[in-house]
């Protein structure tokens, strides 16, 4: 029998892989540098930037945080300093760096040489800085009705730091853009989030104006704990369907595979441990604030998380992550899977969003106060999330639609599919007792002096709170845990966002009304937060989100329980459902429409080169393996016949491979019908892929599963989830 097939020379590679050693900078005195001293070395931010005057400094932080317009005088100042800093560390190109809605992110690069007077020089002007043109017709437009002008051109986010990337021959400085169609359209993910961040600080410095808090701006934070898996190279390379589709497409889960909760914080490997040290010193020098690192539930998962930032930036910062884990990876010949659910039967991955909202002086609105006057505001806010969630809680499930995501959500291992919140039992006490008009009275036990030392509990609540629920509340913000481990993060932003917004209008209306009518803010405050937490009660839900009673329950409760991809992306298209993001001029009919058919054409797309990988895979590895051990039984049944010797065990291993394998045959036959079959309209498309071909496909692969059980190891040409999980 020969061992030498692909599978086994990549475990042989994986085995012996030394660990990569980094030299990590040193002083003159030979003591290693601390992370402050190398910290953001990468990155040019106006705002810490010695080059540029304070006054300039002032000006473009009024800018950025009113959405006031950029003047060229003082694009120019920036384009200076930028050049100049660039060019001191032997950058040679800049580009665009912009979020299309591939999920990835692009660039076109130019370089800094002009020539002036017929002579060579470096040069970043204003209007370069501000503006690029790439040719928008290569990136998804979902057909949308301006494609006949394709021109798009890519606009200076001045809140995002500007960073330079180092490639093996040189270094490019990469100015964070927005991306939009010559008619104004956005063809990215951070120009709505942008908008959002507007609308979200309009509503709220309204809401804090009308409660005499008056402040200037207010922005939304993110905090995305970014979960991941690793392989070594050599079995990503082995795998088509790793290296087509992110995911296996089949695998057999042995015994010895699941003794998995001792991977969680557990130890980390050194060849891990040291590809995370050079990940965070990389992450670190490009300004993402790499804090947490740890193993996570499944064998060879594990989880980065870094410091909170405003959203906008945290979602950039969140991009940069993911292109840099898969760098690092590489040099470490590992490969990173950021894909939902790499391997059916374990965990998969996702990123939680931690999200709250805070004062341009940092005052953080979902933080309880130890003063009763701040925990009505605080109460006021957090009821209004919740009401946004109860609004829009299916708009919420389908920014986080992808085909990925849908082996998570529902699947017993993530939030289910529908969008419920959990307070906790203290918040969610305070709120019953406000529902039943219990809370403000002096005379009860709820009193607001009892309060105060109820809130002090929240954080106590942290400890064991719900990891069931897709949207909780953790002590000073909120966590959106349903988001899909590879997605980018502004889609649902925005909509969250845009959601809050909506409701911290309203309640700015109420209360302005109210105390106009005489009433104190307190006394307002009171009444609206007890009409959103009465109003959106049914959204709460502290119990077990992956229970079967759960679901029964929700649908008499009227939450919408959106199970697939395909079930979800509709309401893009439904007006009713988005009415809320254009009157806030968040997005416009037309870009959700685009939005709907890029995320539907990109759903199918990625459906059926999982579908075609599958079927290549059974007939050039699957068939092949059962062909080489029935010949090898076979011949034993048959020299055993020679020798007048029975072969009953033989002969029945024979069948039961036999038969498995005609199954396995006409199933695959019929997906390659099936997908031949598929109607041309993408949305009847994305249903028969989601309700018919997937399970289809499931079948398939329960059946290679089977038939590698059977087939001798040896025999068995593709990495194995144990080679996969285990060697490293
Ligand atoms: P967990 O226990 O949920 O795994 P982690 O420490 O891994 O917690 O991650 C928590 C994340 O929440 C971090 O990214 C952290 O910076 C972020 N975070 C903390 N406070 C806030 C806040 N006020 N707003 C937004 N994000 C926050
Ligand atoms: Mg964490």
């Amino acid at each position: 029998m020969s061992a030498k097939n692909e599978r086994f020379r990549a475990r042989n590679l994986a085995v012996h892989r030394p660990e990569r050693k980094v030299e990590f900078p040193k002083d003159t005195d030979g003591r290693h540098l601390r992370i402050s001293e190398y910290y953001g070395k990468n990155i040019f931010d106006f705002r810490t930037a010695k080059e540029i005057p304070e006054s300039v400094k002032k000006e473009l932080i009024s800018i950025a945080n009113t959405n006031k317009p950029l003047t060229k005088e003082m694009a120019d100042v920036v384009a200076k300093a930028a050049l100049e800093w660039a060019l001191s560390r032997g950058a040679t190109h800049y580009c665009h760096w912009f979020q299309p809605l591939t999920g990835n992110t692009a660039e076109k690069h130019d370089s800094f040489l002009d020539i002036k007077n017929g002579e060579a020089i470096e040069n970043l002007s204003a209007s370069q800085l501000m503006q690029g043109e790439p040719d928008a017709s290569s990136f998804p437009n979902g057909g949308s009705r301006s494609t006949f002008e394709a021109r798009g051109y890519t606009s200076w986010d001045l809140t995002s730091p500007m960073f330079l990337v180092s490639g093996t021959n040189g270094k490019t400085l990469c100015i964070p853009t927005a991306f939009i169609s010559y008619t104004g359209q956005a063809l990215d993910i951070k120009t709505p989030l942008l908008r959002s961040e507007v609308a979200l600080s309009n509503a709220a410095c309204r809401f804090l104006k009308a409660i005499g808090q008056e402040t200037t701006h207010v922005q939304s934070n993110c905090g995305s704990e970014q979960e991941y898996f690793l392989v070594d190279k050599a079995f990503f390379y082995a795998r088509p369907d790793l290296v087509m589709t992110g995911r296996t497409l089949f695998g057999s889960l042995s015994a010895k595979n699941q003794q998995l909760d001792d991977h969680y914080f557990g130890d980390i490997s050194e060849r891990v441990m040291s590809f995370m040290q050079e990940l965070d010193f990389e992450l670190h020098k490009l300004g993402v604030p790499s804090k947490t690192r740890h193993n996570e539930v499944a064998p060879g998962q594990y989880e980065i998380a870094p410091i909170f930032d405003r959203t906008n930036v945290a979602a950039d910062l969140n991009q940069i992550l993911m292109s840099t884990l898969s760098r690092v990876a590489h040099k470490h010949e590992f490969e990173v899977l950021l894909h939902e659910k790499p391997f059916a039967g374990i965990n998969g991955s996702g990123k939680h969003l931690n999200w709250s909202l805070s004062t341009v002086e940092g005052d953080n609105l979902l933080n309880p106060g130890e003063k009763p006057e701040e925990n009505y505001r605080f109460l006021t806010v957090c009821s209004a999330v919740n009401e946004a969630v109860f609004r829009h809680g299916g708009m919420i499930r389908a920014a986080i639609a992808s085909a990925g995501n849908d082996h998570r959500l529902g699947a017993n291992e993530a939030p289910p599919s529908i969008i419920s919140t959990y307070l906790g039992d203290t918040l969610e006490k305070i709120f019953s007792a406000i529902k039943e008009g219990k809370t403000f009275t002096s005379d009860d036990e709820c009193t607001m002096d009892l309060m105060a030392t109820q809130l002090a509990n929240l954080s106590k609540d942290n400890t064991d709170r719900n990891r069931t629920s897709p949207f909780a509340f953790t002590g000073n913000k909120f966590e959106l845990r349903a988001c899909g481990s590879e997605m980018a993060i502004g889609l649902p932003l925005s909509i969250l966002n845009g959601a809050v917004a909506e409701v911290l209008n309203e309640t700015a209306d109420k209360i302005e009304k109210l105390m106009s009518s005489g009433k104190s803010s307190e006394a307002a405050m009171k009444e609206v937060t007890k009409e959103w937490v009465t109003h959106s009660y049914d959204v709460i839900f502290n119990g077990d989100g992956y229970s079967d009673e759960w679901i029964v329950e929700a649908e008499k409760r009227g939450l919408p329980n959106l199970k697939t991809t395909a079930d979800a992306l509709p309401l893009f298209m439904d007006k009713k459902s988005t009415n809320f993001l254009f009157e806030q001029k968040i997005y416009t009919q037309d870009e959700l429409e685009t939005r709907f058919h890029v995320l539907v054409e990109r759903y199918n797309v990625i459906r059926e080169i999982e579908f075609r990988t599958l079927i290549e895979m059974v007939n050039q590895h699957v068939i092949p393996a059962v062909l080489h051990y029935k010949k090898e039984l076979g011949s034993v049944i048959r020299m055993q016949k020679d020798l007048s010797i029975e072969s009953s065990v033989e002969k029945s291993i024979y069948k039961k491979i036999n038969y498995a394998t005609e199954t396995l045959f006409t199933r695959v036959e019929n997906l390659n019908n099936s997908i031949n079959e598929l109607a041309e309209d993408d949305e009847k498309r994305s249903h028969t892929i989601a309700e018919t071909l997937m399970p289809l496909s499931e079948e398939i692969a329960e059946l290679c599963n089977e038939i590698e059980e059977m087939v001798p190891d040896q025999l068995w040409t593709l990495p194995k989830y144990y080679d996969m999980l285990f060697l490293r």
